[in-house]
């Protein structure tokens, strides 16, 4: 299996370069804040649960969003295999992971991290507010708040795969174009 962790802060470009890559690898897109989104608008009680920490910019508990990953994964028993986007947040996420994955005979190809400096994010993000209508990119209190919880409890998760010699860094500016050959190149090492 090609199971790739889509690693970078918000705004940097992970759903839109998932987006592609998922078309191109034939893998199954796994992103929790969607799935997150998915649950709020559908008043689930996950979705109820999720909502308070979604709303001030704060992680959602690791023991909600890890039981609800690990059963998207069981959803998709003949994938090739996953683009974890917005997941591992954590390192209680990140070793949870990997337990899962083991137990199922597989794991973490690589973790593509893509680069992007802080006030560029903010830019970004406050731009995208017209358009994906969410309420934690259009307040700019709450996306700072999201990239400081960013720096202070996820940054540490790239160490995690350092460590294992899976980390790929990759510029996260320049055109989608030039993204995605970037995070093709490192990718295609793996295939
Ligand atoms: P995203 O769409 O990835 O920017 O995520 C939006 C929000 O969903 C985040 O600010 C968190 O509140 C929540 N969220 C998404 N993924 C996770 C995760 N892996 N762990 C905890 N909270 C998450």
């Amino acid at each position: 299996m090609l199971n790739v962790v889509l690693f970078g802060p918000p705004g940097a470009g992970k759903g839109t370069q998932s987006e592609i890559l998922l078309q191109r690898y034939g893998l199954v897109h796994l992103s929790t804040g969607d799935i997150f989104r998915y649950n709020i608008k559908n008043s689930t009680e996950l979705g109820l649960q999720a909502k308070a920490f979604m709303d001030k910019g704060e992680l959602v508990p690791d023991s909600l969003t890890i039981s609800m990953l690990e059963s998207e994964v069981v959803k998709h028993a003949h994938a090739k295999g996953f683009i974890f986007d917005g997941f591992p947040r954590t390192s209680a996420q990140a070793e949870a992971l990997d337990t899962f994955l083991a137990g199922r005979g597989t794991g973490i190809t690589c973790m593509l991290a893509l680069e992007v400096g802080e006030e560029e994010l903010i830019k970004r993000l406050l731009n995208r507010a017209s358009t994906s209508g969410r309420a934690d990119d259009a307040d700019e209190s709450i996306v700072r708040n999201r990239i400081a919880v960013y720096n202070r409890e996820t940054a540490p998760v790239a160490g995690y795969y350092q460590a294992l010699g899976k980390y790929c860094g990759v510029a996260g500016v320049g055109t989608v174009e030039e993204i995605t050959s970037r995070l093709c190149a490192e990718l295609d090492a793996f295939v």
